[in-house]
């Protein structure tokens, strides 16, 4: 079999994220608001050793690198050990989390054993009171204990994701920035995508990439950093007052021509892009452990990859089934 996966336009796939739970402490208003909430079902969730069935065979196709992430990956039990057995399984080079970093605090010694490294973190404000009202409540000195803890602990680099929405967070740009050096973080702002069920989703709160550019420009001097070879989606700067800052913009200038990626959600499902829908129900040949029948059912899905996604700025997308706790970002 072709160790190297690839869809019908050409594009490697090498990157495999794998959300193992749904579930999470934080109610985020963009993305888990309090209130009704519908989770997935214990009997439809992958046990982790069904997780390791399917990524050895993804390892097997050509997948190199995985981040766990969820839901708050750190709330399932277990997700350490599992993490440690990701980074035995044979072809996988890297295996890295995408967290809360609430709980870091406790597990942080245990990821590093675990063998990961890499660590991307939410961070969506540096102001107490806001940042207890986006979580539902946590205490931003904890987190920032926490964050300080898992660097002491090892986690090297350690990126935070601050999603900018205006009129919450938009004015602490040049705060991130400047925490970037206090910390040695690199700081990375994400374009508000219009998906999930959040009520207060508007589109004249999206900060795109560039304004967000234009408001780092009027306090510092910035150079883009030159990408590594797959490197991920932002684009890097080093700026004048020494911090380090990244930009994704999956809405105003996408990268699905260079998308490496596949998700695969927490019941099971393959989903060739974090902005389509289409999903793909892998759960029968991984129980199973049918792994004919499983690289069968991958390469088909993998067919339907589509050439780019087709979610816009001006338009919330209404028939998104799914939240980002539910795909795993
Ligand atoms: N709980 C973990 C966390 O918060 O990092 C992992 C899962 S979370 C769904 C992954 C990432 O998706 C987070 O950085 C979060 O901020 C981001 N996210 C969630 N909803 C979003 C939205 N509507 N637009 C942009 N990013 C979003
Ligand atoms: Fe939980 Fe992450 Fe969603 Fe916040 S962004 S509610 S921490 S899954």
């Amino acid at each position: 079999m072709s160790k190297s996966l690839a869809d019908k336009f050409g594009r490697r796939i090498r990157y495999l994220r794998v959300s193992v739970t749904d579930r999470c402490n934080f109610h985020c208003k963009y993305c888990m608001p309090e209130g009704e909430f519908e989770h997935l079902s214990h009997s439809c969730i992958l046990s982790f050793e069904d997780m390791l069935f399917a990524c050895s065979v993804f390892a097997e196709m050509g997948v190199e690198k995985i981040r766990v992430t969820g839901g708050e990956p750190l709330v399932r039990k277990g997700v350490t050990d599992f993490m440690h057995m990701l980074t035995d399984v044979k072809g996988i080079e890297e295996v890295t989390l995408t967290t809360n970093g609430s709980l870091l605090e406790k597990f942080a010694d245990e990821i590093v054993a675990a063998g990961i490294r890499r660590v991307n973190i939410s961070l969506d404000s540096l102001r107490p009171e806001r940042y207890r009202d986006i979580t539902g409540g946590f205490d931003l000195d904890r987190l920032l204990k926490s964050l300080y803890i898992a660097k002491k602990a090892g986690l090297d680099p350690i990126k935070t994701n601050t999603v900018v929405i205006r009129g919450f967070n938009a004015d602490e740009i040049h705060d991130f920035c400047d925490f970037s050096v206090r910390s040695g973080v690199v700081a990375r702002f994400i374009e508000f995508m219009p998906i999930g069920n959040s009520p207060d989703w508007k589109q004249e709160n999206i900060v795109l990439g560039s304004e967000m550019l234009k408001i780092i420009g009027e306090k510092y001097d910035y150079e883009e950093i030159k990408k590594e070879h797959h490197a991920g989606p932002a684009k890097n700067y080093r700026l004048s007052n020494g911090g380090r800052v990244g930009i994704i913009t999956p809405i105003s200038n996408h990268f699905c021509s260079e998308c490496d990626k596949l998700r695969l959600t927490a019941d099971g499902k393959l989903r060739p892009c974090l902005l389509t829908e289409e999903e793909y129900d892998l759960k029968e040949p991984i129980r199973k452990r049918d792994r004919e029948g499983l690289i069968e059912a991958i390469s088909g899905a993998l067919c339907k990859k589509e050439k780019e996604h087709h979610v816009v700025a001006d338009k919330r997308n209404e028939r998104y089934k799914r939240t980002m706790s539910g795909i795993g970002g």
